[in-house]
Parts: C-alpha cells; sequence; structure tokens
C-alpha cells in the first residue's frame, strides 16, 4: 500500500480536508499555510492570520497548528531571529500518529468477528453489511489505532453518525475531555469545559463510555461530590411522544488529587465512615 507521505496535499476546500479538520479555523489554517508553501509563514504571521480572521488568542492560534500537525508534516525552521513553518506533506505512518489512516491489514482485523459491535447483527444472517467505526471519532481526538476502532454495521454507523454531528460544535471541548483515561475525570473535564453552562446527559454519557464503556456513568458523577465537587442536575419534561431531557450543569470544583482519583474517592468515602 502507498505510503501516506508519498500523496499529494489535499487542496484546501477539498473534501478531504473538511473530514478532517471539523473545525473552521484549523482548515482556514491549513488553507494558509498550503498557499504560503514557497514562502513559509512566521509564527507572528500565523498568529495575526488566526487572531484577526476568528478573533481566536495566540495561544489559541498554536494549538491550532498543533492540531494540523497531527496530520500533516509542517516543518519547523530558524531564519534569523524567526521560526517559519513550511507545509510538507501527509505526517508518515511510521510517525505513529496518522490518526486517520487504517491499513488493509487493521481493517480485517477490524471486522473479523463478522458481527455489529452495537446491534449484533452478522453478515451471514441479517445480511448488513459491516464497516470500520472509530468509537472515539477522529473528529474529536480518536486516532486509528486497534483499540479505537469497532466493526459496524452500516445502519448502527449512520445512526451514530447523526447522534455524534449534533455535537459537533463542541468538538474542542469534548476532545479536551475523552483524552483521560480514568471516566471521573473525563466526565469531569467535559462538565469543565461547559463553564456552568448545561451539558445535556446524552453527552456525558457517551464522553464517559468512550475509550472504555460505563454501565453507570451517573454513579462516578455522584462519586464526584465525595471530592468536593458540586454540580446540579435539571430534567426537562418532553411533550408528546418527546423524551425528557436531562441536563447537568458544574456549580464547583476542586483540583484533581495527585494519585488515582478512585483511591481519593474510596479514601473521602473511608474518613467520612470512621470519624
Ligand atoms: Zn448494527
Amino acid at each position: 500500500m502507498k505510503e501516506k507521505s508519498e500523496l499529494p496535499l489535499p487542496e484546501p476546500e477539498s473534501p478531504e480536508v473538511l473530514a478532517i479538520f471539523p473545525l473552521e479555523s484549523v482548515r482556514q489554517l491549513y488553507g494558509f499555510l498550503y498557499r504560503r508553501r514557497d514562502s513559509p509563514p512566521a509564527t507572528h504571521e500565523i498568529q495575526e492570520f488566526i487572531t484577526q480572521k476568528f478573533g481566536e488568542s495566540q495561544s489559541e492560534a498554536m494549538r491550532r497548528l498543533r492540531s494540523l500537525r497531527d496530520c500533516f508534516e509542517v516543518h519547523r525552521y530558524r531564519d534569523g531571529s524567526l521560526h517559519r513553518y513550511k507545509l510538507r506533506g501527509w505526517k508518515s505512518t511510521h510517525a505513529g500518529s496518522m490518526r486517520t489512516h487504517i491499513s488493509n491489514k487493521v481493517r480485517a482485523q477490524v471486522l473479523a468477528p463478522m458481527r455489529c459491535a452495537q446491534c449484533g447483527q452478522t453478515p451471514l444472517e441479517n445480511h448488513v453489511k459491516l464497516c470500520v467505526d472509530h468509537k472515539i471519532p477522529v473528529a474529536w481526538g480518536g486516532n486509528s489505532e486497534l483499540a479505537n476502532l469497532q466493526p459496524l454495521c452500516e445502519e448502527c454507523n449512520s445512526g451514530k453518525r447523526d447522534f455524534y454531528a449534533t455535537y459537533n460544535h463542541h468538538a474542542e471541548k469534548i476532545q479536551s475531555a475523552v483524552t483521560h483515561e480514568e471516566p471521573h475525570k473525563r466526565i469531569g473535564e467535559l462538565l469543565k469545559s461547559f463553564h456552568g453552562e448545561w451539558v445535556p446527559a446524552e453527552l456525558i454519557g457517551t464522553v464517559a463510555s468512550m475509550g472504555q464503556y460505563q454501565d453507570d456513568w451517573q454513579r462516578r458523577l455522584r462519586e464526584l461530590r465525595k471530592i468536593g465537587w458540586e454540580y446540579e442536575n435539571r430534567v426537562e419534561r418532553g411533550s408528546g411522544t418527546q423524551a425528557a431531557i436531562s441536563t447537568y450543569r458544574l456549580i464547583r470544583w476542586e483540583p484533581w488529587p495527585n494519585g488515582p482519583i478512585r483511591a481519593a474517592i474510596n479514601g473521602a468515602e473511608w474518613r467520612k465512615h470512621n470519624s
């Protein structure tokens, strides 16, 4: 199979770029670097481009650049007192973090169980077609390593896509939350990132279960109270056939403990019962 690094760079407005970067500022930055391949921009030019176009801060501009470098090779070099950035090509798969690329071998491994991971239908008995699904979507920071891939039938996959698409405008907040290994931290960081706004329970449940399924995320959330967190829950009654909508909002949070969160929660519980 041809290496990604040998493939030509996609055009800035191409569907490929759109699929990789859900955030417009990252796509625009890609376009900026693409057009300036012959005279690569310096750090301050990149910051100006982003701050003027999107009103984002200089540090946010550098975050956009890092997102870009997850998928593309951007060479940073000294030019007098400046650093310049040259867009060179797709990031090589050997770098180990080409997030969107799935080899045929990995694809075959993922599909080997021949059963949809969500509804259990099979191509043989139910004549469904299976596809490779990213458990944590690429747009939300998921990678293409085996642990993040699963077989889904086309129906489940499109249902999942629709569900996730309704939250795409929160992609960045979700990205920052899903990377944490501990479910308490995924839940806590998601709530924190909404800065006291109401967060749909459905979204908390999804983010809590990313990477590893949580059958009782509400309990994980309640456990945060034991280490000093406070939140409130609101349930809006559904009308007619609409289901009730439950949302949560963070009121107060504490810094994470130094060790495992689970240990801190158990410790707090123990002290409560033995004091
Ligand atoms: Zn299915």
